[in-house]
């Protein structure tokens, strides 16, 4: 396998080495292990189409990472495409906000039932405003998030180990230095223990941050959980934030929040509302989102902005493209809303019903899970091997492994991908890295 990839992607190992002393890429030596050193790469593509990528060698692929997520109607959607175009026409400058923002907003808290709604560049921009939005509305300081999530990479969530005591993160990345996670508690996801944690700490806690499925764990879906929790938060003045970057506008319009029935007081979005243009979105309760401009006043009476601001601000924050992009997206999704849902839910879980049925009848020690069109595969020990297989085979899957399929990915596509996964374990066994429950 190692031979045969190293041969299918030359020109990716080629310019990568090339270039490797001026272009600092932390993907291209993502997962390094010495006896894979001559597979340790990150796939260079410059071309995309529905649910296919072609790398610089010129191989096809199907896409299993759409974008990190991002890509909900397939690659270069000629929709999306058109309006950028039109847009990139009249103007893409900043500095006078694109009156689409307003529009945007408006949109925005229509579809989620959110009462306000501001705009930044990624999903780790709008964590980053909704933590400093919950200390400032609570007048608190701690926050608490768990473990599994990913929240994205600001400073004071990049942690995955707490104190056996306090719960308070402990440093693990170099930079990431303790002084920085201090107000930052990690508790595990969907346990009794951390809303007794959580009960007990209420007089410092300014907000809870979940990831209501987490994208590495899809199959933790702990609903009580949150509804307990959303109780608590309620009561204690303690900001209950939703991270819908990946399930936001994913499992319907109205995301977690709707299809859990809980609502979060901040909520943030990025991936699927941008259309694939850059975005972060911070929306919510009033109470939190008027921290941001001082809340809502009229011209010509005596009203004024009451609410004491914070600072939040951003050169790109309401890109007209980005702006264009997300307003056509969520056109098209609420155009045949349940069939654009309805469908690429129930394939996706389909899929990975057909995965698992081939895994158990061949007792293999793999198995997929999923959440709407999310999912992603367990692979223990070195039966991770088989996102190399895939890629052999014409499947790429990016080095976080997190999975999408999109509305592109049609009945026949997912047919092939089910043959060639299975083909992949085949092989896999033949060469000795996929062994069956039953013969170990
Ligand atoms: N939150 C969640 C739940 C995410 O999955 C991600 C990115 N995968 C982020 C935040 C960060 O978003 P971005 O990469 O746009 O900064």
């Amino acid at each position: 396998m190692i031979d045969k990839l190293i041969k299918k992607i030359q020109k990716t190992r080629f310019l990568t080495q090339k270039f490797r002393a001026d272009f600092a890429l932390n993907r291209a030596s993502a997962g390094f292990s010495n006896d894979l050193k001559d597979i340790t790469f990150t796939l260079l593509s410059d071309k995309s189409k529905g649910a296919f990528i072609y790398d610089v060698d010129g191989n096809q692929y199907i896409d299993l990472t759409m974008g990190f997520g991002s890509i909900f109607f397939g690659h270069n959607h000629s929709s999306l495409r058109n309006r950028i175009i039109q847009q990139l026409k009249i103007s893409w400058s900043v500095g006078p906000i694109s009156p689409l923002a307003a529009q945007l907003a408006s949109k925005i808290n229509q579809v989620t039932g959110n009462e306000r709604t501001a705009f930044f560049n990624s999903g780790t921009e709008a964590v980053m405003v909704a933590l400093r939005l919950a200390k400032a509305g609570t007048k608190k300081n701690k926050i608490v998030f768990f473990k599994g999530s990913y929240h994205g990479t600001f400073d004071s969530l990049l942690s995955i180990k707490s104190d056996s005591q306090t719960k308070i993160a402990q440093e693990i990345i170099p930079g990431v230095t303790q002084s920085i996670l201090n107000e930052s508690i990690l508790l595990d996801y969907g346990k009794a223990e951390s809303l007794t944690y959580i009960k007990e700490h209420i007089h410092e806690i300014a907000g809870v941050l979940v990831e209501p499925v987490q994208s590495r764990n899809p199959a933790l879906q702990p609903v009580e959980f949150l509804k307990e929790l959303a109780q608590i938060t309620e009561k204690s003045n303690i900001a209950l934030i939703f991270d819908e970057v990946i399930t936001g506008f994913r499992i319907g319009l109205g995301g977690a929040q709707e299809y859990f029935g809980i609502r979060a007081d901040i909520v943030t979005y990025g991936k699927v509302i941008g259309g694939g243009m850059p975005i972060g979105v911070v929306s919510g309760a009033a109470k939190y989102l008027d921290i941001t401009d001082g809340g809502v006043w009229t011209y010509g009476d005596d009203s004024f902005p009451t609410v004491k601001q914070t600072f939040v601000a951003g050169t790109f924050c309401h890109h007209p493209l980005a702006m264009a992009s997300a307003l056509k997206t969520i056109e098209l999704l609420e155009k045949n809303n349940a069939e654009v849902y309805e469908l690429l839910n129930s394939r996706t879980e389909k899929f990975c019903n057909a995965l698992n049925a081939f895994f158990q009848s061949n007792h293999y020690p793999l198995s997929v899970s999923h959440f709407a069109s999310l999912f992603r595969f367990t692979t223990p020990g070195k039966t991770k091997l088989l996102y190399n297989y895939m890629l052999l085979h014409g499947i790429y899957v990016w080095e976080g492994r997190n999975c999408f399929l999109s509305s592109s990915h049609s009945d026949t596509i997912i047919q092939k991908l089910e043959k060639i996964i299975q083909k992949c374990c085949f092989q896999m066994e033949k060469d000795g890295v996929l062994v069956r429950r039953s013969r170990v």
